[in-house]
């Protein structure tokens, strides 16, 4: 039989988050009781998800979670798991609307549900709905849920026709088909990563639609690549105006936000 210590010194990838979560234990109790001998279980359940790790799968899928903002998900092979940076979304989001002001939120391509429910979460009172075209990403959203949210199975704006909405959302798939980084990321749903030869067809599928389901004077808020800036820039300057980009915390460019135009 193995001791905690052991398996500790053996390097694997992850071993400490691993057997704390095989053995329920802290990482303080991993150290205290670090001559602590697993049973033949437990030991079987880690190699298994040291196993895992080996073969590439993610930690956050072997925990079946991922913390994001306040709140933590559950996250499953078929949704992305979340990332740090959309967490940009959610402070530019939050300083859009004056405290009591309520609003009627639209996040497409929802997945796990970070950006609906967080929002929703910080602000009980807004209207919240969240879309994505694959159900079982619908079905972990709604176990996400903090609040009540009105989610809705489609492609982008199928999923809501005729409704408008004071801020739409987005983090939509935007690498480039065929991108390198891909081949690190096998594991995550494809069609939540890839968007086109240039990582831009739903980004314009987006921009273009949006008008029409946008109230007067609302914003679109999206995520995108960070070499997409200027394009998404252009491609918004026909129908938006007020238009703000914003950089990461790895400083790099992540994110536009912009106004619809008013048509006279
Ligand atoms: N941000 C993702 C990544 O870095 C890319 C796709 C997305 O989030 N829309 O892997």
């Amino acid at each position: 039989m193995k001791t905690i210590q052991q398996y500790l010194d053996s390097g694997a990838i992850d071993i400490a988050p691993l057997l704390s979560l095989v053995l329920n234990k802290s990482n303080v109790e991993l150290i205290t009781q670090n001559e602590y001998q697993l049973t033949p279980t437990e030991q079987q359940t880690l190699d298994a998800f040291i196993q895992q790790r080996i073969d590439g799968m993610p930690f956050s899928y072997i925990s079946g979670n991922k913390g994001f903002y306040h709140l933590d998900f559950k996250v499953t092979p078929d949704t992305l798991i979340p990332r740090p940076e959309t967490e940009l979304l959610i402070d530019i989001a939050l300083d859009l609307f004056p405290k009591n002001q309520t609003c009627k939120l639209l996040d497409m391509g929802t997945g796990s549900g970070i950006i609906a429910v967080t929002l929703a979460d910080k602000n009980p009172h807004w209207a919240v709905t969240g879309t994505d075209f694959s159900s079982a990403a619908i079905e972990i959203a709604q176990q996400n849920a903090t609040t009540d949210i009105n989610f809705a199975q489609g492609s982008w704006f199928d999923a809501v026709p005729n409704q408008t909405f004071d801020l739409i959302i987005s983090n939509p798939p935007y690498i480039e088909q065929g991108d390198a980084y891909l081949n690190d990321l096998t594991h995550e749903p494809i069609t939540a990563l890839t968007a086109g030869k240039d990582g831009l067809d739903d980004i314009r599928i987006i921009i273009d639609q949006a008008p029409d389901y946008l109230n007067k004077n609302g914003f679109l808020l999206l995520e995108h690549g960070h070499n997409q800036q200027l394009i998404i820039v252009e491609l918004l300057s026909k129908n938006f105006i007020n238009i703000q980009t914003f950089k990461d915390y790895n400083s790099n460019d992540r994110a536009v936000l912009a106004q619809l135009k008013q048509t006279t």
